[in-house]
């Protein structure tokens, strides 16, 4: 997540990413570990919770790490009541429907190697980056091999 972001929430809500500069206690020095179209998801989240505690973050409660995983808004936090919980889990399944990369409605996507939650547009460039990516490694691979050996490349040697 843009760096820009990330910061809204810390500086808005700082005593929930208190440990953030601990790796013992946290992950988050690593940031939110995943695109900017989850922000809306993790900064409303951040709000539920802040206002579930009228404001005063317990002094056990601390964020630990937010990713995504598998095509979902993972949200780890040391310790809370199920109220908590409930709200966290209401919001990681929210993600299923939303694209991580653009925010808007998106769907669940299955890939080769991958999985993502994705619009169709976020899809059709995610594939093309890749593509073009795989394209060019094969290309390299073609003209040093060819170099060396004045044969042709064979797919999968
Ligand atoms: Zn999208």
């Amino acid at each position: 997540m843009k760096k820009e972001l990330e910061d809204k929430i810390f500086n808005e809500f700082p005593d929930m990413f208190k440990d953030r500069g601990n790796l013992h206690a946290s992950l988050m020095a690593f940031g939110f570990e995943c695109s900017d179209g989850w922000f809306d998801l993790i900064y409303n989240l951040c709000k539920d919770i802040n206002d579930f505690y009228k404001g005063k973050i317990p002094e056990h409660f601390s964020v630990v790490q937010v990713k995504e995983k598998f095509g979902s808004l993972r949200f780890y936090i040391s310790a809370a009541p199920e109220e908590v919980h409930n709200m966290i889990n209401a919001v990681e399944e929210k993600s299923y429907s939303i694209c991580e990369q653009c925010s808007k409605p998106g769907r669940y996507r299955d890939g080769l190697s991958w999985i993502l939650t994705l619009c169709d547009k976020c899809l059709d460039e995610h594939i093309k980056t890749r593509y073009h990516r795989e394209r060019k490694k094969d290309e390299d691979f073609i003209s040093d091999w060819q170099k060396e050996h004045k044969a042709p490349f064979v797919k999968g040697s």
